[in-house]
């Protein structure tokens, strides 16, 4: 039987959130959900237009229950899900798990499915948001930064999505063999997968008049 935990500060499951599958492996507290989502560079947002189903990768970002998400005022994708029920999913591979049979191979995940209404951002959330996504990013950074010209603010559209319904789901550890395969003789275990910032590169098209920041410096090794 699935355990039946309840859900303290997050989103209580619903019927289309409860993690039937593995539901042992389902997580609902904001305390679950949230490092997932902020330790994702990227997401997909998985939304209907005319009937026909999408699914658009894009850079996110989190700001308590809100999930934003940015790009050119000319997209497709931007103009056509504002106001739109979407769903985004997040997640980070961690290994690769080998069992001593095909059938019982898995992956170690941390992932998040999102639910909720897409609105677009505006005005000075934009902004400050804009602020947000690069401080994601590199922290410190938007100190450093020009302010953007409204151009290029016109130039961009801002959505986010208050989350309404979540749920993570997270496989750690090792092989889940069957008995019977405890006498292959073939390698079992986890091949280890990280996601790491490795280095500055210098532009190699422009000079470069300063120095990376000690808060840029110390990003590299950062893992997600
Ligand atoms: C990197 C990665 C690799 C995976 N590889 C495989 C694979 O090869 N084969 C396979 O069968 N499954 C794989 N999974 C798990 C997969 O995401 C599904 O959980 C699984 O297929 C069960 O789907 P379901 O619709 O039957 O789940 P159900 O439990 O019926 O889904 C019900 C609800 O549970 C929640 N939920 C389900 N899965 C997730 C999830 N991963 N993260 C957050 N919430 C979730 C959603 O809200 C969903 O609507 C992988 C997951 C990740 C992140």
């Amino acid at each position: 039987m699935p355990r039946e935990i309840p859900v303290t500060d997050g989103f209580p499951p619903s019927e289309r959130t409860r993690v039937r599958r593995l539901p042992d492996r389902g997580l609902y507290e904001r305390a679950e959900i949230y490092p997932i989502i902020d330790a994702a560079l990227t997401c997909t947002v998985a939304y209907v237009i005319d009937g026909a189903p999408y699914a658009t990768p894009t850079a996110h970002w989190r700001d308590g229950d809100r999930i934003y998400w940015h790009g050119s005022a000319a997209s497709r994708f931007l103009r056509s899900v504002v106001g739109g029920e979407i769903c985004i999913s997040v997640h980070l591979a961690d290994g690769i798990v080998l069992a001593r049979s095909g059938f019982d191979s898995s992956m170690n995940y941390r992932s998040a499915t999102l639910f909720g209404v897409c609105e677009e951002i505006t005005g000075d959330e934009k902004v400050q948001q804009l602020d947000a996504f690069v401080e994601k990013l590199a922290p410190g950074r938007s100190k450093e930064l020009r302010r953007s010209h409204d151009q290029e603010l016109k130039a961009t559209t801002m959505l986010g999505m208050d989350i309404r319904e979540a749920s993570a789901k997270v496989r750690d550890g090792g092989i889940g063999d069957h008995p019977d395969d405890a006498q292959e003789r073939v390698w079992a275990g986890v091949v280890a997968i990280e996601t790491r910032l490795t280095a500055l590169n210098p532009d190699s098209d422009t000079p470069v008049l300063v120095d990376p920041s000690p808060e840029l410096r110390a990003l590299i090794g950062k893992k997600l």
